[in-house]
């Protein structure tokens, strides 16, 4: 990977970097410009930059509007030592080995299982609701089929479920729906669970068994180094040039490409011409202490409405660092601010339809990502996305450059014939 600075060298990234710049060209590199101009370098920009370099030998000019790679997984050591999140805790879990081979490429793994508490009734209990939940809330000594039959005694029946209210009230009933999800989700989305698409609280289990881990997928672990290294090895590559503070508006008709990919918020691109798609934002209250550790487990929930964050997150449970300080993330969701959360609602789903054939009806530029397709995709599932669209991009390369090939030698073969039509007419 390589940073360039304004005159176009390595090094590090500028900021203003390409408003200084007076002409298109001083951009290109010694072939003609760049083959992909790639804008985002979280995991969709990234990942496709690696295997269009790795793979096809195209030259690409990956950007940021931030100082950094990484996108929204970017960690770093803080000035106590502790490597943490800038933008919230990132917990990396999958059940695809195409993914985990991927990413295996450029990080060994520190095996990690997630674990969360949540902060209801006064004492710290496990979130997925699971059977030490029940117990710890009504007192009560459980076996799984009595935890089962529990919780189908609470649950209310739901003819559909739609919302993400239906999803919780139709497996544990309404007084733990309000107590774990009610208000969590007020706070997180600044809506009611019952305007939310099922999709969001889906996401959260309910178990009757001690199982209490967040995720229950077969591939669990943390980037050994964190993911700005795995990601500073994913980039390495002479044929990728990064370029840091540099947003895409600034460098569109500066630089030369001949294809655009595109992991930013797919409305920005089309000047909001349908009108916003909603993002959720947060804001970050980062924090260290001095003592050795803050609470059991790497996150924990706050519920309650009464407290304006809804979770702290602890890095060194996720790191495994010794240090005798410990650092802490409370996140405070915000309507305004950094796009972070695509809105699962049927009228934004409706929204982005628009977007997405403008975008169909756009050929040169391919959109990707969690903002780029408005999906709330974790991170594997972006990394999927990437991997599959590049599998299309590869197809499309090289059914191009064989046709471009036929075309040479037809070019080659009518040359001859011209030649030989022009000798004979000589003769
Ligand atoms: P991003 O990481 O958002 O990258 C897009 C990049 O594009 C950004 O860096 C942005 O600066 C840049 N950009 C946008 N527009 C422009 C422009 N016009 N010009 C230049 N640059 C531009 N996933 C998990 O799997 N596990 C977790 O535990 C987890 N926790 C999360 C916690 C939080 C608080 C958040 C917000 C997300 C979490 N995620 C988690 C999801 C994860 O962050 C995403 O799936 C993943 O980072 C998306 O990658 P991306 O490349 O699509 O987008
Ligand atoms: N949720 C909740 N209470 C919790 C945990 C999650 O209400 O204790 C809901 C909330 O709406 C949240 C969603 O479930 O946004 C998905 O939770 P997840 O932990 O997957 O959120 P993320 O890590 O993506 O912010």
């Amino acid at each position: 990977m390589r940073a360039l600075t304004p005159n176009g060298t390595a090094g590090g990234a500028a900021k203003g970097a390409v408003v200084a710049m007076p002409k298109r060209t001083r951009f290109a590199n010694t072939r003609s410009g760049f083959d992909y101009l790639i804008v985002g370098a979280g995991f969709a920009g990234s990942v496709l930059a690696e295997r269009l370099a790795t793979e096809l030998d195209k030259r690409v000019l990956l950007i940021d509007r931030r100082p950094h790679i990484a996108g929204n997984a970017y960690d770093h050591y803080n000035d106590a030592g502790l490597l943490i999140h800038r933008y919230g805790p990132h917990i990396f879990h999958t059940n695809s080995t195409q993914v985990v081979n991927y990413l295996s490429r450029f990080t060994k793994w520190r095996p990690y299982e997630h674990k969360v508490l949540a902060h209801v009734d006064e004492q710290l209990v496990p979130i997925p609701i699971n059977l030490t939940t029940l117990e710890k809330l009504y007192g009560l000594k459980l076996t799984p089929e009595d935890a089962e039959a529990f919780l189908k005694s609470k649950a209310e029946p739901v003819a559909e479920i739609r919302t993400s209210e239906d999803v919780v009230v139709g497996a544990v009933g309404r007084e733990l729906y309000e107590k774990f999800f009610r208000g969590y989700t007020r706070k997180q989305w600044g809506l009611d669970p019952s305007e939310l698409d099922k999709s969001v609280t889906s996401r959260v289990p309910t178990r009757t068994n001690t199982d209490d881990r967040y995720f229950g997928d077969s591939f669990q672990s943390m980037p050994l180094h964190g993911y700005t290294r795995m990601f500073e090895n994913m980039l390495d590559h002479p044929n990728i040039k990064v370029m840091l503070n540099t947003d895409f508006e600034e460098v569109r008709t500066e630089v030369q490409y001949d294809k655009l990919i595109y992991s930013g918020p797919i409305d920005e691109y089309f000047d909001f011409r349908f009108g916003k798609l909603p993002y959720r934002s947060l804001q970050f209250r980062h924090e260290t202490v001095e003592q050795e550790n803050f609470q059991p487990v790497a996150v924990v929930n706050y519920p309650s409405e009464d407290v304006a964050y809804t979770r702290i997150t602890e890095y060194k449970h996720l790191t495994g660092q010794v240090n005798p300080r410990t650092s802490l993330t409370y996140e405070y969701p915000a309507a305004d601010g950094d796009p972070y959360y695509p809105v699962p609602r049927p009228e934004n789903a409706e929204l982005y339809r628009k977007y997405q054939a403008l975008a169909d009806a756009t050929p040169d530029v391919t959109f990707v990502g969690r903002l780029g397709t408005y999906r709330y995709y974790n991170m594997d599932q972006v990394v999927g996305q990437a991997l599959a669209l590049f599998k299309r991009i590869e197809e499309t390369e090289k059914s191009e450059s064989g046709l471009a090939r036929a075309a040479r030698s037809m070019a080659r073969v009518n040359g001859t014939v011209r030649a030989e039509a022009a000798q004979g007419a000589g003769d």
